[in-house]
């Protein structure tokens, strides 16, 4: 795989058309759209798609994954109302994207990807752009018990159901961002840990996810 150009100038004006875009279709968090505007997404594809890394579309990334659409990867992070110095696990590293967002809006991330050519990719790409996150291969339907509790947690593949180890290793307070659904459309849920036993739910738009398999995803 050849890597997209490692300039962050490159694009910039694409960039930020694209911020305007995801703008215009709903996001209002000043720090997503900021971060948007920030991380270079060309250096997480392939050079063979680098011109159209600015287009508000998912790209494949190799192993039959894709790097999510750009509003996606908005709407998640602004459900996940993340603060600075918040502890965030996401699963689904894929191309490293979403941590890059994460990082740069200077939450503490933790990553866990299944594939293991994903996640040495993942792991170059965001030591190159000066990022620290925590990576690790193995499935996240369990989550990375290690270093729980989370302020927020983000899958970024469609879950069968929500995995019941992800509202477990959420601090009080702390938010789960979750598609679920059959493999053909999820629903966004967002669930709110209100105390040890309590937990909110609440059902938002539909999206299209590549599957999370694991023990306790799909097979
Ligand atoms: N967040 C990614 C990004 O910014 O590029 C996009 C992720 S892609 C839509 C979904 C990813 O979830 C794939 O890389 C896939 O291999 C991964 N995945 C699926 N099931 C998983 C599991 N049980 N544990 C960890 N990763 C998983």
């Amino acid at each position: 795989m050849t890597k997209g150009s490692r300039s962050h100038k490159r694009f910039s004006r694409r960039r930020a058309q694209l911020v305007k875009q995801i703008e215009e279709k709903g996001i209002k968090d000043h720090n997503v759209l900021q971060a948007i505007n920030s991380i270079p997404r060309h250096i997480f594809v392939d050079t063979a798609f680098e011109n159209r890394a600015y287009e508000d579309s998912a790209l494949p990334i190799g192993n039959g994954q894709t790097i999510s659409q750009p509003y996606t990867v908005a709407a998640q992070t602004e459900l996940l109302e993340v603060q600075k110095g918040d502890k965030i696990l996401e699963i689904g590293t894929g191309s490293g994207y979403q941590a890059a967002i994460l990082c740069h809006m200077g939450a503490e991330v933790y990553s866990v990807e299944r594939h293991e050519k994903l996640y040495l990719n993942a792991k170059e790409i965001l030591q190159e752009l000066g990022f620290r996150p925590h990576l690790k291969l193995g499935d996240g339907t369990l989550g990375w018990s290690a270093y729980a509790p989370y302020d927020g947690i983000v899958v970024t593949a469609g879950a069968p159901i929500v995995p019941e180890d992800l509202k477990q290793q959420l601090t009080v307070g702390g938010i789960l961002v979750v598609p679920v659904g059959d493999q053909k459309s999820q629903v966004m849920i967002r669930i709110t840990r209100l105390s040890e036993e309590e937990f909110k739910e609440e059902r938002l738009n539909h999206f299209k996810f590549v599957p999370l398999i694991g023990e306790k995803g799909w097979d």
